[in-house]
């Protein structure tokens, strides 16, 4: 087992991250830019390198500066975290050249999934079920004319290399694919710095439903389960929950599995996320993240695995600890993701935290880095607390959930807090239904 690893990220993950190494017995190194330095994963780590100035690509993704911090501390692993540098193909391999263990899956895995066209295809070659659409990269209203003639209007037209929701671009009619084809191209480019773009079928109501996986380096992989990322604005998940409302015990077994075998043959390691899209009973494939999620805290309520531990442990070598018939999924989970924007606007709201009180009690859990005192700095992700709730069933965690947001005090800055109560008591969300257009065309409309 690894002796000491460098957390190569910031803010609630990167304590999440601490805490499991600290129950391994394992040290860690945090490292921060010049406004991270008070920061609570800075505070709590054994060891910190300051690795330059705020901006992300001057710290977090400053790949020399992360290599350095882990040789002058004498670090055995480095732990990506999520976003930043978490599914980066290329430092992978230059973090394994260096002689570090890369705590996530094998580069060419990355790589492959990181390429939304290429994961496509290997999604279909592993016999997982995809949305209709072009084989490969369109480029031109020509080309894509043909295809969606095909598969029907309305289409979306997504970004190769996109993530995060950008460079998606809907044409409702023939009349509209030029424009939003050479929209995608340009907006993917900007972004990406890759103006390659592909053609699906939109999907006019469907569900987002992911499958966790987990598989070691002895061909092992095992599913725990599903988790429901309908509730969205502009592609972004802002509240999650597992089990989802809309499978039945079939449906959830039968997706998890398609998922599991189609890693087993892969030879996936690590943690990863499948995505799918599921609407009128069927799944279709959307993307793979080859990292851990931000809403893996669901996961772990349910079935009391802790997910980064084991993806610590699979990457020092071991084999997992347990059979998929060893999982046992008990009740329901919701977490709601509180980011430091307005609740209205969605303005971000970077500023000093006056007052801080976590909520607590049975089935209740808060992965943040806030306390009282602490400046949310204005230059990195607004995500600033998971609220996560644990019930024997959905009516009891629902009831949990609106009063731990009752409780939650995040005073000096705005939250969305208050968007979260309103949320938990519309009678479409307490029925679990809706889709992913929802949050933003009916609630977000009221
Ligand atoms: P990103 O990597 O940018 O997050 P995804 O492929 O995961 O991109 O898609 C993000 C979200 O966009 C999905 O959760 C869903 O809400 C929406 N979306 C993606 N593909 C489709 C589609 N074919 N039809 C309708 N909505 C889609």
């Amino acid at each position: 087992m690894f002796e000491k690893i460098l957390i190569a990220n910031r803010g609630d993950i990167a304590l999440r991250i601490h805490r499991a190494c600290r129950e391994m017995g394992i040290k860690t190194v945090a490292v921060h830019s010049t406004a991270d330095a008070g920061a609570m994963h800075v505070r709590l780590a054994d060891e910190s390198v300051c690795i330059g100035p705020p901006a992300s690509r001057d710290s977090y993704l400053n790949v020399p500066a992360i290599l350095s911090a882990a040789m002058i501390t004498g670090a055995d692993a480095i732990h990506p975290g999520v976003g930043f540098l978490s599914e980066n193909a290329d430092f992978a391999e230059i973090v394994a050249a260096h002689g570090f263990t890369f705590i996530g899956p094998r580069p060419e895995h990355i790589r492959t999934m990181g390429d939304k066209i290429a994961a496509k295809r290997a999604a279909i070659e592993l016999g997982i079920p995809c949305v209709p659409g072009s084989a490969g990269a369109v480029s031109s209203a020509e080309d894509a004319m043909g295809i969606a003639q095909e598969i029907g209007f309305p289409v979306l037209i997504k970004a190769s290399a996109g993530g995060g929701g950008r460079g998606m671009k809907i044409a409702l009619s023939i009349d509209e694919l030029g424009q939003a084809i050479s929209m995608a191209q340009s907006e993917a480019e900007a972004a990406f710095g890759s103006g390659e773009v592909y053609i699906e079928r939109y999907l006019g109501r469907p569900r987002h439903i992911e499958v966790q996986i987990l598989g070691d380096s002895h061909g092992n992989v095992v599913h725990l389960g599903e988790r429901d990322c309908s509730l969205q604005r502009r592609h972004q998940k802002i509240l999650e929950e597992t089990p989802s409302p809309a499978l039945n015990a079939a449906a959830r077994e039968e997706i998890a599995e398609i998922a599991a075998s189609a890693m087993r043959r892969l030879g996936y390691e690590s943690l990863g996320t499948i995505e799918f899209l599921y609407e009128d009973g069927a799944f279709f494939f959307i993307e793979m993240n080859t990292r851990l999620q931000v809403e893996h805290p669901i996961t772990e309520m349910v079935t009391g695995i802790d997910l980064v531990r084991e993806q610590i442990q699979v990457a020092s070598g071991a084999p997992i600890g347990f059979l998929q018939a060893d999982i046992v999924f008990n009740g329901h989970s919701i977490e709601c993701r509180v980011n430091a924007e307005d609740p209205v606007s969605f303005r971000p709201s970077p500023g000093r935290i006056t007052d801080y009180h976590a909520p607590g009690g049975l089935g209740v859990r808060v992965d943040s880095a806030l306390y009282a005192g602490y400046e949310v700095p204005p230059y990195y992700d607004s995500l600033v607390a998971k609220l996560v709730v644990h019930g024997t069933n959905r009516n009891e965690c629902l009831l949990r959930l609106r009063r731990a947001l009752d409780e939650f005090v995040i005073g000096g800055i705005d939250t969305t807090v208050p968007l979260h109560q309103q949320l938990t008591k519309v009678p479409d969300f307490i029925n679990g239904d809706y889709d992913i257009h929802w949050l933003e065309n009916v609630f977000l409309t009221r």
